[in-house]
């Protein structure tokens, strides 16, 4: 049975409702959204697919460029996007691009068809480290170059951060499954359950493998020192994760929760405990909503679900039960007394024991090839924004910069 927590939030479109809103798009030619998909989605070819009712084509060209096109259609901040770029924006509102994808992609899942396909095979092989979209992406795009795969995992169950991160009536676990068994249908193999690093070296997969690609993510939440020893502190990764597991069961509720944070992340946080059935939820930011670093879609979604925010604010001391804030412009302080502390104040690179150069949390790297050429990186851990539809940019990116210096050496 569905709990609260996985109720889904996205609309669902109709065959004949799809159609309206396919009807309202332009036929721009050169057309813009296509140019502002970070994926290389194509919008505009698929769109005049549905218009002519062809959804299995609509789907191939969806897939196209990107294996993960079904979450993308859910997760994707498309204001931002391909959305942005819409020839409509001037005239009334965007076309609904993420729901027309989100209906096309539901509807090849439904009618299980088989679009992805496997290159002829070129006998060589390349292991991948972690199995987010950047991951799969990647051993999606170089299947489908000819190469045998092995993606390394060090979770149960393949999908990093849309299994593990982004909560359940967002993205929905039908929609990352059908994703990632089509990957695997592929014929990519997944050791899932192996940390390289500590399991597997870097070493052995180097001499086994003829390129290892890293894509290992910002798994960690950040933490306060202010809050050090505080038991009643967790990080968003953390609750999110172990909320998406057990399906919003057996939490224990706290009559008032604080999340620290302004991002998307704190809005899932906060919106997951209101979901969850906490009576009082408080989040209280650093950013000024002129600035808010979260998306319009995230923070109308929170406080449609009852969340209070504010804006402007620092934890500067923990007093007893209460937080002390002090805003960041004007002299005003701000105590909040809390059971339950989310931190959702950012994500640090998950790269120990894998050898690589770090700037921060990305790792030192040129066109996804670092400083052995042996090794490649992409996703949140190399260079570019940090959305699933650049990790799956990045993915694909880096599966060329493998081919090309393979390629290279090989002529060499
Ligand atoms: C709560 C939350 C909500 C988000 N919401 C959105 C959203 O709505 N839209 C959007 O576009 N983006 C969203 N993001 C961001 C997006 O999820 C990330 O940018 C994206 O997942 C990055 O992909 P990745 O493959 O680089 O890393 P990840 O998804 O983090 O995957 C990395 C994988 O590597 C594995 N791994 C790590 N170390 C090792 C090791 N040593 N050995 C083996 N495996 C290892 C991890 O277990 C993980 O499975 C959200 C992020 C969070 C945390
Ligand atoms: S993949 Fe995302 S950004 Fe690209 S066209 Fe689809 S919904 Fe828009």
């Amino acid at each position: 049975m569905t709990t609260a927590y996985e109720e889904k939030i996205s609309p669902e479109y109709t065959m004949s409702t799809v159609m309206e809103e396919a009807q309202r798009c332009l036929l721009c030619h050169d057309a813009p959204c296509s140019k502002a998909c970070p994926a290389g989605t194509d919008p505009a070819r698929f769109i005049r697919s549905v218009r002519f009712r062809n959804f299995k084509g609509a789907a191939e060209i969806v897939r196209e460029n990107n294996s993960l096109g079904g979450v993308c259609a859910h997760v994707c901040p498309t204001e931002r996007y391909c959305q942005a770029g819409c020839s409509r924006c001037g005239i009334d509102r965007p076309i609904d691009i993420g729901g027309i994808q989100r209906f096309v992609t539901d509807m090849e899942r439904r009618l299980q068809m088989e679009i992805l396909r496997p290159g002829a095979p070129n006998g060589r092989h390349v292991a991948v480290v972690g199995a987010g979209p950047a991951g799969l992406e990647a051993a999606a795009s170089l299947r489908r170059l000819g190469y045998e795969i092995t993606v390394f995992e060090k979770r149960e169950r393949p999908g990093g951060y849309l299994r593990y991160g982004i909560p359940a009536y967002r993205l929905p676990d039908e929609v990352v499954d059908a994703d990632v068994a089509a990957i695997e249908r592929l014929g990519v193999r997944f050791r899932c359950g192996v940390t390289v690093g500590t399991d597997v070296t870097m070493e052995s997969l180097k001499a086994e493998y003829d390129a290892v690609l890293v894509a290992t993510g910002a798994g960690e939440g950040k933490t306060l020192p202010l809050f050090d020893g505080d038991s009643r502190v967790e990080t968003a990764v953390a609750f999110l994760a172990r909320v998406r597991g057990n399906k919003g069961r057996g939490e224990s509720i706290p009559d008032h929760a604080l999340v620290v944070g302004g991002g998307d992340v704190a809005m899932d946080a906060a919106t997951t405990l209101k979901k969850l059935g906490v009576r009082r939820v408080t989040d209280v930011a650093y950013e000024e909503f002129c600035e808010f670093l979260a998306s319009a879609q995230e923070l109308e979604g929170a406080r449609n679900a009852g969340v209070t925010i504010i804006d402007g604010y620092i934890p500067v001391a923990v007093e007893g039960k209460a937080v002390v804030f002090r805003h960041r412009h004007i002299d005003a302080e701000l105590r909040l007394a809390a059971d339950k502390i989310i931190l959702a104040v950012g994500q640090k690179a998950d790269a120990a024991g894998l050898g690589l150069a770090m700037n921060g949390n990305e790792a030192q790297s040129r066109d996804y090839r670092t400083a052995d050429e042996k090794i490649f990186v992409a996703g949140d851990i190399a260079p570019g924004d940090k959305t699933v539809v650049w990790a799956v940019r990045k993915g694909r990116e880096a599966a060329r910069a493998i081919h090309s210096s393979l390629e290279e050496r090989r002529s060499r």
